[in-house]
């Protein structure tokens, strides 16, 4: 296995590092404190060709690897990550489904304007009954003849209060369960969409989440990705996507919180000598760094997977699953060697601590991937009875 990063990687990644450093970090404590993200700053991001990396040129992309879009997004995440939660919506989320499963007229309609960040787009699949049990949704979708009527709510919707474009996930029939659900892109200026409520959160505080309402909304055929009955194959596949997504965004967080608790036990003296010097603090930093080595490698690898062809479900669950808790982990330890500092903004590592903590949460939760990697692990070692 070749562990050198092309060119295009390490041009995407030094381009996403620069910008993290010099336009979001030094802000990302106002966003926090606003709750709000600079739409300037999300412009910039998409004339920097961030905001589809993987997205091919055709259609508005950088056209570049799952790899590299990877880099990207963990890059992001070391200066905001809400900003970098805005890359991983625009240019997996919402990008991955219309790629793999849409027309050809779907894709050059929604894709160039979310790519240059014209047009805010979001992902739903979630609602108030149905989280971790996806197949349960009741966003009703009625047919008629060339649309569909929704009726219904989603909630939990990352920029759902912002967004142009959605992808929804209904169902046309709750009794035919997953066989009964569909993908639809629906544009939220038209009539019978409205946002509800919108969610006050620990973390990722500048990323809007929030509540959707359908009320007899008419979505035509056209904008029904892949067939009826094919819509939860289509959520899944995408979170496949969206995991190593979650991994880069916690290796991206902890990175920065790392660095801090490591610039600080240098500058920091109690009983005479540096913080740094001291055995257990070194312990502390040395765990720190393994874990985060670690922790990026898997979140690599299943991205290096996918673009080599392969299955990715198990290795994009253990990228969310280790990456997330590893940050959080490391967002602790950085606070605790910063002592009374850790708990305060100035040193950005309570920030990192409070949105890290997401990435244990969404796109599935820690015990879903435990549930989905050990499918798996009993599927490949399979005893034959
Ligand atoms: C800030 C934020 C942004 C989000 N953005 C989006 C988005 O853009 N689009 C979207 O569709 N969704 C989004 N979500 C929703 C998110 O994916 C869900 O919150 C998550 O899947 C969990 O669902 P739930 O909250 O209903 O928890 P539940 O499913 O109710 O789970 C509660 C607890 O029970 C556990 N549990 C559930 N089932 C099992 C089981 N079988 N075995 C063991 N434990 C189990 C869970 O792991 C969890 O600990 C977002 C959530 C948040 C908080």
């Amino acid at each position: 296995m070749d562990f050198n990063l092309s060119e295009e990687q390490q041009y995407v990644r030094d381009v996403a590092r620069k910008f993290a450093d010099e336009r979001l970090y030094p802000r990302a404590g106002e966003f926090d404190h606003n709750a709000e993200l600079d739409r300037e700053a999300i412009k910039e991001m998409a004339e920097l060709g961030l905001m589809g990396v993987k997205v091919p040129e055709d259609y508005g992309g950088t056209g570049l690897d799952n790899l590299a879009y990877t880099i990207s997004i963990e890059e992001l995440a070391r200066g905001c990550a809400s900003h970098a939660l805005v890359a991983a919506v625009h240019g997996s989320l919402f990008a991955m489904p219309l790629l793999e499963f849409g027309t050809e007229e779907q894709k050059q309609k929604f894709l160039p304007p979310v790519c240059a960040g014209e047009k805010m787009a979001a992902y739903s699949l979630s609602e108030a009954g149905s989280g971790s049990d996806a197949a349960s949704l009741s966003l009703q979708a009625d047919d008629d003849g060339d649309n569909y009527i929704l009726n219904g709510t989603k909630l939990w919707v990352t920029q759902g209060s912002i967004a142009d474009y959605i992808i929804v996930f209904a169902t046309v029939d709750r009794e035919k369960k997953t066989k009964g659900i569909v993908a639809l892109v629906i544009e939220t200026d038209q009539p019978g969409f409205s946002v509800g409520k919108n969610e006050v959160k620990m973390g990722y505080k500048a990323s809007p989440t929030s509540e959707l309402i359908f009320d007899d909304y008419k979505v035509p055929k056209a904008h029904q990705i892949g067939e009826v009955g094919r819509g939860f194959n289509i959520a899944m596949e995408t979170l496949n996507h969206g995991r190593i997504s979650v991994g880069a965004q916690s290796v991206g967080m902890a990175q920065r919180a790392l660095e801090i608790a490591t610039v600080y036990s240098q500058q920091r003296t109690q009983f005479g000598q540096e913080l740094a010097k001291f055995q257990g603090i070194q312990f502390k930093l040395a765990d720190m760094q393994a874990k985060l080595h670690a922790a990026r490698m898997v979140t690599y690898e299943a991205a290096w997977k996918k673009d080599q062809g392969m299955k990715v479900i198990k290795d994009a669950a253990i990228a969310k699953m280790y990456a997330s808790e590893v940050g959080t982990e490391i967002a602790h330890q950085a606070m605790q060697i910063l002592g009374g500092y850790g708990y305060t903004h100035e040193y950005n590592v309570e920030r990192i601590y409070r949105d890290v903590r997401l990435c244990e949460i969404f796109e599935g939760t820690n015990e879903v991937q435990r549930i989905v990697i050990a499918r798996e692990l009993l599927k490949e070692m399979a005893v034959e009875k």
